[in-house]
């Protein structure tokens, strides 16, 4: 039977649980356990697919087409754990669950309530995960301890120790233990009121983790193991990693949170093996080059809205030996003050997807800046659509050529809906989403950059190149140079007389991971290296890497 751990938080939100259930996967994995992972989100949309990235940040597509909460990006990202729907549910989702087996009339006649029927619903989603092949389940509950809609999750996993024994399950807490300037002390309070309040719901954390800017004391962790009810070595320091995320699993390691854990659970293993991970970050502290990415995007401002656009940047840098300094742009912004003034200066330009009109010919600019000045591109989604409109307006003279996302009555729909996207009205799940193969042409930078001619990518968007221009671009030198494998669906263009200029209707940022990063972003990264040499000669400190450091770069931590 599988182990189970379970995750939970408080004190406050974004504490990077996320990162950590990540982390004490890959460890638990790197000690040759099998580990799946899942969370447990409390509010009441069915995914995250229908909630803005201003709310949510960005929504994480799996193969099988789930629009997920962006932590299970962390959790590709350091473990192999294979995610699918069933790794991802909201309260919502649960309800829709049980109201459904309500109608159809499973209950028998019974008051539908939510102990037992809700908890049941949650605790077999659990459950679920642990059948087959799998040693340990890590099950990441969304929210804070004290939230009204955490309980009945709360409640269910109370319960589950009791369905599957104690000595099944593990339960591990992270607080936060803030540094009060003024006072120059660490603080346990918030720790001890948090770990009270799980305790009346009848949980006893047996793992504290303490998020902190400083180092705790000795004396602080027995107060806080005294007043927790935890034992001394069980409370563990998490201090906060301002250089990369992915020294979080040596920080554990470190502090013995992997060796704890499976004592606990009477795991017999290995010591972990993360040798290569440790190199990673030796390299990621020691880069040979440095390079600045404008990413102009709608949502820039919000940190988390491209997220695995910024993790897979900073994989291809470590794959490329390079710090890449990303600068997120506002491509509204970007309309009021020109591409000449904005992007004046970066290594490569970076345009990735979004929804809706807004900033959208600051997109178009950029892009035409790149295309104009020779500035390594790469597109994304919404990045490739608007390069397929900047390419139709500026090179093909199709003026007023646009996405009929944007302009209903344009004469040239250069994107446009697929039919069976025609008669959708309901918005959650409904995009073309998930896994897809597609072919390359043999030709392509992009073949060059995969090493194979067959791909399979993740997708999620609803419009599409309009096929009846195909010709006409192509005449005009742009290369298509992937497609659906019946060839019907443009998925890849290039320009073949560009430094570099790669744009796709898919998301590769999901695909990529701090021990493989993905190519086209490794490629793309190479070329702004390439391009960054041409103009300044390896060594000279070029005014984009200055103008970058400006701009603050996307935290490096979740907290
Ligand atoms: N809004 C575009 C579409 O639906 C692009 C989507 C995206 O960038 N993910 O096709």
């Amino acid at each position: 039977m599988a182990k189970h751990i379970f995750v939970t938080g408080g004190v406050v939100s974004s504490l990077g649980k996320g990162l950590t259930s990540a982390s004490v996967g890959m460890l638990l994995e790197r000690r040759g356990l099998r580990v799946r992972m899942q969370k447990l989100d409390p509010y009441i949309n069915v995914d995250p697919g229908t909630m803005s990235p201003y709310q949510h940040g960005e929504v994480y597509v799996l193969d099988d087409g789930s629009e997920t909460d962006l932590d299970l990006g962390h959790y590709e990202r350091f473990t192999s754990s294979p995610l699918t729907r069933d790794s991802n549910f909201t309260t919502g989702q649960i309800y829709l669950s049980v109201i459904n087996k309500e109608r159809h009339g499973e209950f028998l006649g019974k008051t539908v309530q939510v102990i037992p029927h809700i908890t049941n619903e949650i605790k077999s989603v659990i459950h679920r995960l642990g059948e087959g092949d799998v040693d340990v389940v890590i099950t990441e509950i969304g929210g804070t301890v004290g939230d009204i809609e955490s309980l009945p999750f709360l409640e269910a996993i109370r319960q589950f120790a009791l369905d599957v024994g104690k000595q099944n399950c593990c339960y591990i807490h992270l607080t936060l233990v803030p540094y009060l300037k003024a006072a120059r002390e660490l603080k346990t309070k918030p720790t001890q009121h948090s770990v009270g309040q799980l305790r009346e719901i009848g949980i006893q954390p047996d793992i504290l983790i303490c998020r902190t800017e400083q180092p705790i004391s000795r004396e602080d962790k027995e107060k806080i193991a005294l007043f927790c009810n935890i034992p001394y070595e069980a409370v563990i320091e998490e201090r906060d990693k301002d250089f990369s995320i992915y020294e979080v699993p040596l920080s554990l390691v470190d502090n013995k949170l992997d060796g704890l854990i499976c004592r606990q659970l009477g795991l017999k293993t290995r010591e972990p093996q993360i040798d290569d991970w440790r190199e990673l970050l030796r390299r990621l502290r020691h880069p040979n080059h440095e390079v600045s990415i404008a990413v102009v995007g709608t949502y820039a401002e919000h940190r988390d809205a491209y997220k695995s656009i910024y993790e897979a940047l900073d994989h291809a840098g470590m794959a490329n030996s390079a710090q890449v300094r990303i600068a997120r742009i506002r491509s509204e912004e970007l309309e009021v003050e020109g591409p000449e003034r904005m992007l004046a200066g970066y290594d490569g330009i970076l345009v990735p997807g979004g929804f809706g009109e807004r900033g959208v010919e600051g997109k178009i600019g950029a892009i035409r800046y790149a295309r104009e000045k020779g500035v390594p591109f790469f597109g994304i989604c919404l990045g490739m659509q608007c390069a397929v409109i900047e390419f139709a307006r500026h090179v093909c003279a199709l003026e007023a050529a646009h996405s009929t996302e944007f302009d209903k009555e344009t004469p040239h729909a250069v994107i446009c809906l697929l039919d069976e996207q025609r008669s959708i009205t309901d918005k959650g799940g409904t995009m073309r989403l998930g896994a897809q193969m597609a072919k390359l042409d043999p030709e392509s930078r992009a073949a060059a950059a995969y090493g194979t001619a067959e791909i399979s990518e993740r997708h999620r968007h609803r419009y599409e190149f309009n096929n009846r221009y195909r010709q006409q671009f192509v005449a005009n030198g742009l290369r298509i140079a992937g497609t659906s494998p019946d060839g019907q669906l443009v998925e890849i263009i290039e320009l073949p007389e560009h430094r570099w200029f790669v744009a796709v209707q898919y998301h590769p940022e999901f695909k990529s991971k701090p021990t493989a990063a993905h190519p086209l972003f490794a490629g793309f990264v190479a070329a702004a290296i390439d391009h960054h040499a041409a103009r300044h000669g390896r060594t000279a400190d070029d005014s984009a890497a200055t103008a970058a450091k400006r701009v603050p770069r996307p935290e490096r931590q979740e907290a």
